[in-house]
């Protein structure tokens, strides 16, 4: 079968490749919609994860299952599903200590377009499908799904790390579409005031739709002098990373915290070897502030209640989506797209 790949580093086309085997465990899926990741971008071309060969990229899908191993018991041909991005080995000790998203090795947990094919092809594979898939629910549009995978469960986990007191504040930094995604779970998990930097128009728009109170440009001065001024100097409880750069960023998190707080990172880190942790700032190592980050948690479960969250109505995940293709073909364009990030971007869909 075709998929969209990266050759190596710098460089992505097309390859044929032999439809994988099913584990007695696992399904194959024929995607039905799927979505370039900004990770995807760090992988390609920041080389963010080292050097990688004909790997079909892609980590964000819904389809449709073409097959399951003889001991698959709720999964068959024909249903459709949500794919999480991150399909854990559940019987890994790490899952047991409640981090599934680090299965068998550091991020082990992320197998699409990691260390295996992902799903920019006709068909991909799924381990532990009883597990790793859910029902595509009624009232869920494939590109809604699409959504959840990976910018909602990433976003989202980002604000659950932040520990947000009941009308706390918060300010998330970056607002594509994993940070706008963390400012939908801000809301959700009882933010007060919520502080959102980033500049593009269509992304300052759904911050504001998604909750955002206060947004902060970052292009007109650094973002915790901004947050000093916006709350007289008392700065905010929960910050979340979700854009940025190494040099700045960390700086601005640490500083527009209060003592005791939180700075919860889930930005894919690259272009330099160290972070560097403002000493002053972080109360000379003693504030109390505390840095937490994390993989997109996956697994069937937290897919059915991200499901749920838009199923009720609580937050609507198409807001996302801004532009839409046709056809398998299309996704080298929907790729290219996602580097360039024009202004009008937040994320692109692929319907096969
Ligand atoms: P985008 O590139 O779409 O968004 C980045 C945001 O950061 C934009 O709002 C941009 O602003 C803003 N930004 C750029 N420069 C600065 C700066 N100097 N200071 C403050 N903000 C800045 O990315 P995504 O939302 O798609 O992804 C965000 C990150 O999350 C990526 O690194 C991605 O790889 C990572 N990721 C991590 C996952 C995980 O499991 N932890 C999973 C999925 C993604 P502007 O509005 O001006 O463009
Ligand atoms: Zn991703």
């Amino acid at each position: 079968f075709k998929g969209f790949a990266m050759k190596k580093l710098n460089e992505t086309g097309w390859v044929e490749k032999e439809v994988p085997e099913c584990g007695p465990l696992d399904a194959i899926i024929k995607p039905t919609c799927v979505s370039p990741c900004t990770s995807d971008i760090h992988t390609v071309w920041e080389g963010a994860i080292g050097d990688r060969k004909d790997m079909i990229l892609g980590h964000e899908a819904v389809g449709e299952v073409v097959e399951v191993g003889k001991l698959v018991q709720n999964f068959k041909p024909g249903d459709k599903v949500i794919v999480p991005a991150i399909t854990p080995d559940w019987d890994d000790e790490a899952a047991q200590r409640g981090f599934p998203s680090q299965t068998m090795e550091p991020l082990g947990g992320w197998k699409f377009s990691n260390f295996k094919d992902g799903v920019f092809g006709e068909r991909f594979h799924v381990n532990l499908a009883d597990a790793n898939l859910a029902h595509m629910p009624d009232g869920l549009s494939d590109e809604g799904a699409c959504m959840l995978v990976d910018m909602w469960s990433t976003g989202m986990m980002g604000s659950e790390n932040a520990d947000i007191p009941l009308g706390g504040s918060v300010l998330v930094i970056g607002i594509g579409a994993v940070g706008l995604s963390a400012i939908a779970g801000a809301k959700l998990l009882g933010a007060g005031r919520l502080f959102a930097a980033g500049t593009r128009p269509i992304s300052v728009k759904v911050a504001k739709k998604y909750g955002a109170t206060d947004i902060i440009n970052y292009k007109e001065g650094p973002i915790d002098e901004q947050v000093m001024e916006l709350t007289d100097g008392a700065g905010v409880d929960s910050v979340v990373i979700a854009g940025g750069n190494l040099e700045n960023t960390w700086k601005e998190a640490i500083s527009s915290a209060k003592a005791g707080g939180t700075v919860s990172n889930v930005n894919y880190l690259s272009g330099a070897d160290n972070v560097l942790i403002p000493r002053v700032e972080w109360g000379c190592g003693m504030s109390n502030i505390n840095i937490k980050n994390g993989l997109c948690p996956g697994g069937r479960v937290r897919m059915e209640r991200l499901a749920d969250l838009a199923l009720c109505g609580r937050q609507d995940p198409e807001l996302l989506v801004t532009h839409k293709f046709e056809g398998l073909d299309k996704i080298e364009d929907a790729l290219y797209l996602m580097k360039e990030k024009p202004k009008d971007l937040i994320k692109p869909v692929v319907m096969l």
